[in-house]
């Protein structure tokens, strides 16, 4: 059976991909054949008598650098180098544009993703001439691309039809369609003193949507407001964020 989406790791490390692709919803859509992840060692791609992958840098300087032949030929014998829309090759990097949800959409509608893990102080500026994207997933900077790449590979599996069973339990996620997402609440109703909102006790469902919508709205506005900016509000939403700014401010 075909997959839904291929992944393909490059790394120096494919030990570290060993747990967390081995259990909960990806080992599920793997056992499924939605997913399937392939872990290359890029290093087995390197033929010189010690199979070196790394070197120093040109001009001087810290640390080492990812050499470009052992990857680049791993990634010729194993991709279709990104020469159709179906496929990406993604360099991780701490330089690329930052991986939102957004992204993680539109990559779980391909068919096949090769993400590469770089490692050392970085890589060779050429390996560049080979990728279609590069992502970062924040402004700090980790010892190699593996996380990230558990990170991205996690984020975009749940978005792939028939990973999550509920596949609408991730429509109201945060960020998935541009606000933080509302509080919840689950039993005793009364905890500590503490009680569940009444509305959501009602069974009204259209009382209960307009709550959330607001508290959604209120948790971003507090939280986050930089992703009320580009977004265009509905009339209700207008409504809802004026009162919520009574309310608050
Ligand atoms: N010297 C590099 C720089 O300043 O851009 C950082 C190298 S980092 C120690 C080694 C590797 O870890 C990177 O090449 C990249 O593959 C990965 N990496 C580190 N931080 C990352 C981040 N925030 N997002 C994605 N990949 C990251």
């Amino acid at each position: 059976m075909n997959p839904d989406l291929h992944f393909k790791i490059f790394t120096l490390f494919p030990g570290m991909f060993e747990g967390p692709f081995n259990e909960s919803l990806i080992k599920k859509a793997i056992d499924k054949g939605i997913l399937t992840i392939d872990v290359i060692n890029f290093r087995d791609y390197a033929f010189s008598k010690h199979q070196t992958v790394d070197d120093t840098p040109f001009g001087g300087g810290q640390g080492m650098l990812l050499k470009p032949e052992p990857l680049i030929e791993a990634l010729e014998q194993n991709t279709g180098m990104g020469k159709n829309d179906e496929e990406e090759i993604i360099l991780l990097s701490p330089q690329g544009k930052r991986f939102t949800q957004k992204d993680a959409l539109l990559l779980s509608q391909k068919k096949e993703l090769s993400i590469i893990c770089g490692h050392y102080e970085g890589f060779d500026e050429r390996i560049r001439d080979y990728v279609t994207k590069e992502y970062s997933i924040g402004d700090y900077v980790l010892t190699g691309g593996e996380i990230p790449a558990m990170v991205m590979v996690d984020c975009i599996s749940r978005l792939v039809p028939g990973v999550i069973k509920e596949e609408s339990s991730f429509l109201e996620d945060s960020f998935y369609n541009g606000l933080l997402e509302y509080p919840h609440y689950t039993k005793p109703r009364n905890f500590r003193g503490k009680e569940v909102p009444e509305i959501l006790l009602s069974g009204h469902h259209e009382n209960i949507r307009k709550w959330r919508l607001k508290e959604a709205l209120r948790r971003t506005l507090i939280r986050r407001p930089d992703l009320l900016e580009n977004r265009e509000l509905s009339k209700e939403e207008i409504k809802l964020l004026k009162e919520i700014r009574n309310e608050e401010f």
